[in-house]
């Protein structure tokens, strides 16, 4: 009895601080989220009843986010962090703060074309083109590469070029396209302006229901929001204008993602990746999809949401999702060459 009782304290002392963390991983998770929306208190809170492991919330700008677990350093509290887009993810993987997590349910559930090593995506959105029929042919307009066209002069909106929801579409075009293309296309764009950038994406299509612009790129939960208020005026938005999946005949409309991954100094590993594969559950894809208009991207679970409905099926960019981390810098050097700032 006394000889088996000290094996097992030698088993603790060796292994001292992997019982230490795992015991602190049952009890406590931090997440430092850029994203967040109503749904949220159900999605972490169902997390809680099921595993009965405590969730601390710290919200505020991806920026402050990154530059407070920089400072925090290997002290940091921070478990798992959650951002959206694509560029934004990369740039947090590039900090070096993420660490590769091994996971069979993410593996399972996740397409692969949707995770990396180091972050996974939970949810979709798809950039999509929106136009005013009384301005321009639809015919014109069903390709990113034609917003470059000069039948397209003086009509294109768009938010700013440094956006990270543009920049990601820079890298998808760069990847498709080549450098040398995306070049001739920004300049293009910038040339069919129909005014200085400026606003977020639900001001762009503002301003084609407006007429003040024939064209411009929104991501789709801008438009299936639009779609789904009951506010008249949001209504009225709606009826003058049409929405386009880019690209059906080429490389499908690009994608974009709500992304997380657990971080390199996580002091609760295993909670980190628990709740990374609770994300991606049933329930909880339904939740993290529907705050936001978006799609889940575990293929088997269904939202039940009448703009996306009635938005349709579409082909989609099948790209590996990590891949565009690789272009976004240059993205950015074309566009700031071509003028789209
Ligand atoms: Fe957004």
């Amino acid at each position: 009895m006394m000889k088996k009782k000290a094996a097992v304290t030698a088993l603790f002392a060796a292994f001292g601080v992997a019982a230490t963390t795992a015991q602190a991983a049952d009890t406590e998770l931090n997440i430092y989220s850029a994203r967040h929306y109503q749904t949220d208190d159900a999605l972490y809170g169902n997390f809680t009843k099921q595993t009965g492991i405590k969730v601390n919330r710290i919200e505020a700008k991806e920026d402050e986010l990154l530059e407070r677990i920089r400072n925090e350093g290997v002290n940091s509290p921070a478990d798992v962090f959650v951002t959206v887009d694509v560029s934004r993810l990369a740039h947090a993987d590039q900090l070096g703060i993420f660490a590769p997590v091994k996971s069979d349910v993410l593996e399972q559930r996740i397409p692969d074309n949707l995770r990396t090593e180091r972050w996974f995506s939970f949810s979709k959105r798809a950039r999509i083109i929106v136009y005013n029929p009384e301005l321009v042919k639809a015919e014109h307009v069903q390709t990113y590469e034609q917003l470059a066209d000069p039948t397209l002069k003086g009509k294109v909106c768009t938010r700013s070029g440094s956006h990270p929801y543009n920049l990601s579409l820079g890298a998808a075009m760069i990847k498709h396209n080549g450098a040398d293309e995306t070049v001739k296309w920004a300049s293009g764009v910038v040339d069919n302006f129909a005014r200085a950038p400026k606003g977020g994406d639900t001001d762009q299509i503002k301003s084609v229901a407006a007429g003040e612009c024939g064209v411009a790129i929104a991501n789709s939960y801008y438009l299936a929001r639009l779609m789904n208020s009951t506010k008249p005026e949001d209504q009225a938005v709606v009826d003058k204008i049409k929405a386009v999946w880019p690209n059906q005949q080429t490389w499908g409309t690009h994608i974009n993602v709500s992304g997380a991954g657990m971080l390199k100094n996580a002091p609760n590993k295993a909670a980190a990746v628990k709740f990374l594969e609770y994300l991606a559950s049933d329930e909880a894809q339904a939740y993290f999809a529907n705050g936001n208009n978006e799609w889940p991207v575990v293929t088997s679970v269904k939202v039940a949401n009448p703009a996306l409905d009635k938005l349709g099926d579409f082909k989609a960019d099948s790209m590996q999702i990590g891949e565009l981390a690789n272009t976004v810098a240059q993205a950015q050097k074309i566009y700031d060459r071509a003028g789209y700032r």
